[in-house]
């Protein structure tokens, strides 16, 4: 399938900085201005790799009505974000799944949530459907699913992180004021550590 190249007024941001700000800011934008990273291949980033890897490339299959499609690049024009998604579900009537992979067994996590909403935002404008209310991750470890609704509140949660971000791209020099430090558990294990804590 090819889609047109975006046309937005907007930079495109790619979808995982966005997904990253809500999880912290200060991350963000250490991406944005492509700072040096300290991060050791533990075992993680080896099993996250590895768990990607049956969608590291493009493919289209088929199954009755069902369209499978791997490694899809994404964009909205509108909120200005790009991406790729693992796998997208075409069903009949319009209806249009998001599936993300992920390394380990089942488990509920908000930023996953947030990720499918932002993929959402992208696919609803691409493919102009309102049937897409669900996303679901897909865990390689017992190739279980995790389904998170997508309705209104997901979205508006989407639009709200992607308008952050783009608000603070607004300016000439990216301030780092504007995306703080959450100095908390979750900096064990980022890869910006070394950095962060100067
Ligand atoms: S070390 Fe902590 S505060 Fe700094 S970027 Fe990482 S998660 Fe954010």
């Amino acid at each position: 399938m090819s889609q047109k190249a975006p046309q937005t007024d907007r930079p495109l941001i790619p979808l995982s900085f966005i997904a990253e700000y809500a999880y912290c800011p200060r991350s963000t934008y250490y991406l944005l201005t492509d700072a040096p990273r300290v991060r050791d291949e533990n075992t993680y980033i080896q099993d996250g790799r590895a768990a990607h890897r049956v969608v590291d490339k493009p493919y289209t299959r088929h199954r009755n009505a069902l369209r499978v499609q791997s490694s899809l690049r994404i964009y909205s024009r509108q909120y200005g974000i790009s991406g790729v998604v693992d796998v997208v579900e075409f069903y009949p009537h319009n209806v249009i799944v998001p599936v993300e992979f992920k390394r380990g067994k089942k488990r509920t996590n908000p930023a996953h949530r947030q990720q499918l909403a932002l993929q959402a935002l992208c696919l609803r404008e691409m493919f102009s459907s309102s049937h897409l209310t669900y996303g679901e991750i897909f865990f390689t470890g017992d190739r279980q699913r995790k389904r998170y609704t997508l309705g209104d509140d997901e979205q508006k949660e989407a639009i709200v992180l992607a308008d952050a971000v783009y608000k603070r791209l607004q300016k000439d020099l990216l301030d780092p004021h504007d995306f703080p430090q959450h100095r908390d558990a979750r900096c064990d294990g980022c890869c910006f550590r070394d950095l962060c804590y100067l």
